[in-house]
């Protein structure tokens, strides 16, 4: 097993952004670890694909995009080809606000489970987006740059190879009681509350929490939410770090 994030650390301490508010606050040594993680070999998955290259203004683009650990941000990147092999429909596990939506095939799994224990205990969990292209994202970045200007785009919405939703393990999730929007209402929502206490039990992680803007670059989304299993999540609890400092310590790049 071998942990990449060498290549990240070297990066982020040696790089000068040619832009800082565009790369923001991720690029940043991290302090050593002072909670104790069992060491386990699962926590870090196998490194087959070619090595991950860096382009112009310390980006740097990653061919580990089958990893369930691999690390994306304002600095890491996929490539434009980048799309799961597993990836399948998830019409029918869970209600969705369009027919279509896509994961990867364990992350379906997991989010059929975890919409089915929603609904034991009367919360209706809805999910308003899934697996993003590269040339989906693109669309999805250029409206919001439209809308809101570059600048305020850059902290809520990730651009083209920069979004986890990619991955094919990222989940948008809404409800009817907030419209069926993506906004912070959701955290007071039944539904929101009801994820923030139970998602990780089925290996779901918040990937941008509150008050962690300078760590993350992206601003608090309650709605967000990355598949990174059962035993990643516990042992990212147990680390008490957020997902991308968990990935930068512990992913793959
Ligand atoms: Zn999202």
């Amino acid at each position: 097993m071998v942990v990449i994030v060498g290549i990240a650390s070297f990066v982020y301490a040696n790089k000068t952004p040619k832009n800082p508010q565009q790369l923001g606050t991720v690029i940043r040594k991290i302090e050593p670890l002072k909670a104790e993680i069992p060491k386990a070999d699962t926590v870090t998955a196998s490194v087959t694909a070619k090595p991950s290259t860096e382009i112009s203004s310390g980006v740097i683009i990653t061919e580990k995009g089958d990893e369930i650990l691999v690390l994306i941000n304002k600095n890491i990147r996929l490539p434009e080809t980048y799309e799961p092999g597993d990836l399948v429909s998830i019409d029918g596990l869970v209600k969705t606000t369009h027919s279509g939506l896509l994961l990867r095939a364990e992350a379906a799994k997991a989010l059929g489970s975890i919409t089915k224990a929603a609904k034991d205990e009367g919360v209706n969990l809805i999910v308003l987006s899934a697996y993003r292209s590269f040339w989906s994202q693109q669309a999805t970045f250029s409206s919001w740059v439209g809308s809101a200007g570059l600048a305020a785009a850059e902290t809520f919405s990730a651009r083209p190879g920069h979004s986890q939703h990619q991955l094919g393990t990222a989940v948008d999730f809404t409800a009817e009681s907030v419209n069926l929007g993506l906004t912070e209402n959701f955290t007071q929502s039944k539904e929101g509350a009801w994820l923030s206490q139970n998602a990780s039990k089925f290996g779901f992680v918040l990937s941008y929490p509150e008050g962690k803007e300078a760590i993350t670059g992206y601003t608090y989304e309650p709605w967000h939410w990355r598949y990174i299993g059962v035993e990643n999540t516990q042992r990212m609890t147990q680390s008490g770090l957020i997902l991308e400092e968990f990935l930068q310590r512990y992913g793959v790049i």
